[in-house]
């Protein structure tokens, strides 16, 4: 997607989608679309109201009553055709990522074809499931819960926007989407894609505005009956407490501070980089980013030296160069909190090995940081226990096996974790002993129709496949 940057070429988006149709914002704030790389304004966008958001309800409101009762196999050919046209826009949506949010190009490709998946990941896990049960004069059916809320983060619009949508068609719910304020621009080249399904009317409902208006109005409103949620856990927190006025639903997937679990008998010439690229996992703006990494004592300054050749080719720039690393942060707020955690960890009395505070020779212009690795971080550090959201990594040394495993699960979160280990026995025994939801061993991978989501603060729920599905369901019992 280009976008001219000559003031007086700038556009304001200024429409929602309701009822099937781009349709004019009620809300009149226009707030400007930051690019990253450089701090110029690319484009506005008229934020909605609460009057936008109950226009929206009522639309999916009106659609539940008769996409609630579809059978599977016509939700099926739903989930189908938002494939197609969604995976016909690939390299726009990829685009978008890149300029609006930062995104490098490689991981962006990746991120939004993960998205667009899910479509058919959801037909896939729709097919698979035992949506009836039967026993004596007992009958048990899957039921959609109803109107749904989805509000999601910047940091993978696409995804979160299409693997929240897939799940709740194949459940037979209808929706309404707040996508984050900062992803206006590609929210609009994702729904130019979807409009082209020719959903149902009211099937797909999404306004653009701020988490305490219209996201404020969704989570209050009575016509909706489930949240799903992807963001903070301050903000998952009131969502939480604010649900439980109308007794919604909530499915909430929040922060993590992700381990990855060093064994002695990696090969450290393939276990570092693969630590490093889970560390910064999309520039580090991500929610399962490994972003702490346990060595053994007996390793470290092997490890030391094994980071720095290795971050060699980690390197910072233009995300749109598919050699580049790691990006911008997305906006001025962003870059800030993560230099406040490259101070406190320095102040916390741990050691800079790469990177440090301030922008990157050359890079001063836009929200870029330089990627960090912290050494001698105890696990009580605040750069050890908080998110930080950028690409900052905290070394930590361990005495034993047992004692990893321990530093692994010493964290308020459980969203995500590696094992790096040659014994796949061991291996395995470990990360059966990690409290997340997701452990990976050996490499990132990813499965669309394995569970995401997290223990204790990452979240509550889980998305992708059957999982993803289920959290749009109640069940219902005839008994004759
Ligand atoms: P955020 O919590 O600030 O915002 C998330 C969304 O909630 C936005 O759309 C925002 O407008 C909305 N919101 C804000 N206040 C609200 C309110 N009072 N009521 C309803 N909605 C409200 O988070 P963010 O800064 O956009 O994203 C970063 C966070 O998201 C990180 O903590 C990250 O770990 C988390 N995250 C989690 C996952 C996961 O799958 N677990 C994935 C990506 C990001």
């Amino acid at each position: 997607m280009k976008m001219s940057t000559k003031p007086e070429t700038i556009k304001t988006l200024t429409t929602h989608y309701i009822d099937g149709e781009f349709v004019e914002s009620h809300g009149r704030e226009v707030v400007d679309i930051i690019r990253p790389t450089n701090g110029q304004v690319i484009a506005r966008a008229m934020l909605g109201d609460e009057e936008d958001t109950r226009r929206a309800i009522a639309a999916a409101q009106r659609a539940f009553a008769t996409y609630g009762r579809t059978t599977k196999d016509e939700r099926a050919k739903i989930l189908c055709r938002l494939h197609e046209v969604a995976s016909d826009r690939l390299d726009d949506l990829t685009a978008a990522m890149v300029e609006e949010y930062g995104g490098v190009v490689q991981f962006a490709g990746l991120i939004v074809q993960s998205g667009v998946n899910s479509f058919s990941a959801a037909e896939k896990a729709l097919h698979e499931m035992e949506w009836t049960r039967k026993w004596g004069n007992t009958t048990v059916t899957l039921e959609p819960v109803g109107v749904a809320g989805l509000i999601t983060a910047w940091n993978a619009n696409a995804l979160f926007i299409c693997l929240k949508l897939a799940s709740a068609v194949a459940a037979g719910c209808t929706v309404v989407v707040k996508p984050s304020e900062l992803s206006s621009l590609q929210t609009r080249v994702l729904l130019e894609a979807l409009h082209e399904a020719k959903l149902p009317k009211g099937l797909l409902n999404v306004v653009t505005g701020r988490g305490n208006v219209v996201g404020a109005e969704l989570v209050r409103n009575p016509g909706v009956d489930k949240i799903s949620f992807t963001g903070s856990v301050a903000v998952g927190q009131s969502i939480m407490r604010d649900c439980a006025a109308t007794m919604k639903r909530v499915t909430l997937e929040l922060g993590g501070k992700s381990p990855t679990i060093l064994l002695d008998d990696a090969a450290l010439d393939q276990a570092i980089p693969a630590a490093l690229v889970m560390a910064f996992l999309n520039s580090g703006q991500a929610c399962a980013a490994g972003t702490r990494l346990l060595v053994p004592k007996s390793e470290l300054d092997s490890v030391k030296t094994a980071i720095q050749d290795a971050m060699k080719s980690f390197s910072v720039g233009d995300p749109a160069d598919p050699k580049i690393a790691v990006g911008p942060m997305v906006s001025q707020n962003q870059y800030d909190r993560v230099q406040s955690y490259i101070r406190k960890g320095i102040e916390e009395g741990a050691e800079v090995l790469v990177g440090g505070e301030g922008h990157p020779e050359g890079l001063e212009a836009g929200y870029f940081v330089k990627p960090t690795v912290f050494v001698n971080v105890k696990n009580d550090m605040a750069i050890a226990q908080e998110e930080i959201f950028g690409p900052v990594l905290s070394v930590i040394a361990y005495d034993s096996e047992d004692d990893a495993i321990r530093i692994a699960n010493d964290s308020k979160y459980g969203l995500h974790a590696a094992v790096i280990g040659a014994d796949l026995k061991r291996a395995r025994r470990v990360a059966s002993q990690l409290r997340a939801g997701r452990v990976v061993i050996n490499r990132m991978m990813d499965d669309a129709q394995a569970p995401w989501g997290g223990f204790k603060y990452s979240g509550i729920g889980r998305e992708y496949g059957r999982y993803g599905i289920e959290a749009f369901l109640e069940t219902r019992a005839i008994l004759e």
